[in-house]
């Protein structure tokens, strides 16, 4: 269509109708499924009608999606999201480095305009790569400037976020207690509606005199969810489980963070009161909180949503989630097989679960699914058309929930539509200062750097490496020598 030609960033004022045209369409609507050819028309932030050759107002501008794949934007259930001033630091740690680093080193150094500057950076880039909706699991709040800057940075985004409220070097029953904690929820909860919402973030130590109750009886006075981590091998065991159980505060709204190296009494009890768990698999799998969990929570029937963790060791985009989501449960069930002697001859988890996870999986663990999480008329439009004209990758598109998780990557994210409204057009982000968001985060890398010194610094970046045990080898080297110089004197003498 010539119309076309002239679609670029500035054909997009609010109030002016959407229509992606002619798309492999990921519904994830169970009544809906999946179409070809599909067009999707967006009118007042919310999908209108979903179908082939739609009749469209006169004044809607259409956003040619063939040969590409609309989906639902993704959600992203944890996401230390102010770690990401310092993208990439820990790639070779342990989650005892981790811990050595932030809890007990280097977590208090950061500044209330270091949260800012790490949570500005990791918005805009979950919405660069279609993660429309993310859970900041901000445990980094040391005070209520903190919190406020935290929030003051995803508010500056077009993206939709939880902010889960936490503070690391606290104790949870104490700064949920603080009259400015309360005077926080209730000064910033409503600011944006369905835009930016809030949970309280903290663990459960597993101390039989269970002191996080007053935290959790501070969320429920606020109707505020829980979210912690779980199931952390050596940290978070069945005992937090146990005395959550037993105290009445596990509940559909609870989010188990990782949810790994629990026993079946804990997953029973988690599935039993309707909770959801996040898994991080590409985080567990280098971590070591335990195997992702997917395996075991098919089995014990407890709701999966997908999550990225921290960018300070990780990607923050959930292609990376749902091929890593995939590869360990498929890794797990052949090494399972083997044990046996036996060949795995049918996949359990397939391309399209992990899709599902990645959209409305996460909405319904946040609550949000009855107006984010699948393509269906009525539901806001938050939206990802993966489309690259340029990449041998996108043809030829015959299986989309595969393509999605093995084929895409973030730099197919062609378009991303939030509440209604295109963030992201021809692989360009619309209306988003780049450098600003540059320049805080240089900042605090100077910072952090200069506070820490060289020495540790570098130390932090770069952990011990673990020394290899040779296993003994009968073979040796000179025996090869040997053995060949007999054959050629064999050959001379033959
Ligand atoms: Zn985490």
């Amino acid at each position: 269509m010539s119309q076309n030609t002239a679609v670029n960033g500035n054909s997009f004022p609010p109030g002016r109708p959407v229509v992606f045209r002619n798309a492999t369409v990921l519904t994830i609507d169970p009544s809906l499924g999946m179409f070809e050819g599909g067009d999707v028309l967006v009118v007042d932030k919310r999908i209108a009608a979903v179908g082939r050759q739609l009749v469209v107002p006169d004044d809607a501008v259409e956003i040619d999606a063939s040969d590409g794949i609309l989906m639902p934007g993704m959600v992203d259930t944890h996401r230390h999201m102010w770690q990401t001033a310092l993208r990439g630091f820990g790639a070779d740690w342990t989650l005892t480095n981790y811990f050595q680093f932030y809890y007990l080193n280097w977590g208090k150094i950061f500044r209330a305009e270091d949260i800012y500057a790490g949570n500005l950076l990791a918005a805009i880039e979950a919405v660069d790569a279609g993660v429309t909706t993310s859970v900041d699991w901000s445990h980094g709040l040391q005070t209520v400037e903190y919190a406020d800057a935290a929030a003051d940075a995803l508010e500056a985004v077009p993206g939709r976020f939880v902010l889960a409220y936490g503070n690391l070097l606290g104790a949870p029953w104490e700064w949920t207690k603080a009259p400015e904690f309360a005077d926080f929820i209730r000064r910033r909860i409503d600011g944006r509606g369905d835009m930016l919402r809030m949970q309280i973030a903290f663990d459960v130590t597993g101390d039989p005199a269970f002191p996080e109750k007053a935290a959790f009886e501070v969320a429920r006075d606020f109707n505020l969810p829980v979210t912690t981590h779980a199931g952390v091998w050596g940290v978070t065991k069945d005992n937090s489980i146990r005395m959550m159980y037993e105290h009445g505060f596990m509940t559909p709204s609870t989010i188990y963070v990782h949810a790994a190296s629990l026993s079946d009494d804990s997953y029973h009890r988690i599935a039993a009161t309707g909770g959801h768990a996040s898994v991080s698999a590409e985080s567990e799998d280098n971590a070591g909180q335990g195997y992702p969990p997917t395996w075991l929570l098919r089995r014990h029937n407890i709701p999966v949503s997908l999550s990225m963790d921290t960018s300070v060791w990780w990607s923050a985009d959930l292609f990376s989630a749902m091929r890593a989501t995939l590869n360990a449960d498929r890794a797990r069930e052949h090494m399972e097989a083997h044990k046996r002697n036996e060949t795995v001859m049918l996949s359990h988890l397939r391309a399209e679960q992990v899709v599902n996870w990645a959209t409305l999986g996460g909405a319904e663990a946040l609550g949000m699914d009855s107006f984010i999480g699948s393509i269906t008329p009525g539901k806001k439009a938050d939206l990802v058309l993966i489309k690259n004209d340029q990449s041998p990758v996108m043809f030829p598109l015959l299986h989309p929930y595969g393509h999605v998780v093995f084929q895409a990557g973030r730099g197919d994210v062609h378009t991303v539509m939030v509440d209604g409204k295109v963030v992201k057009y021809d692989h360009r982000l619309l209306g988003i200062d780049l450098n600003r968001t540059r320049q805080a985060v240089a900042k605090t890398v100077e910072y952090a750097k200069s506070q820490m010194g060289e020495q540790a610094w570098n130390q932090g970046m770069n952990p011990e490496k673990a020394k290899v045990e040779l296993i003994d080898n009968p073979y040796t080297y000179s025996d090869r020598e040997h053995d060949k110089a007999a054959q050629k004197q064999a050959s001379q003498e033959s």
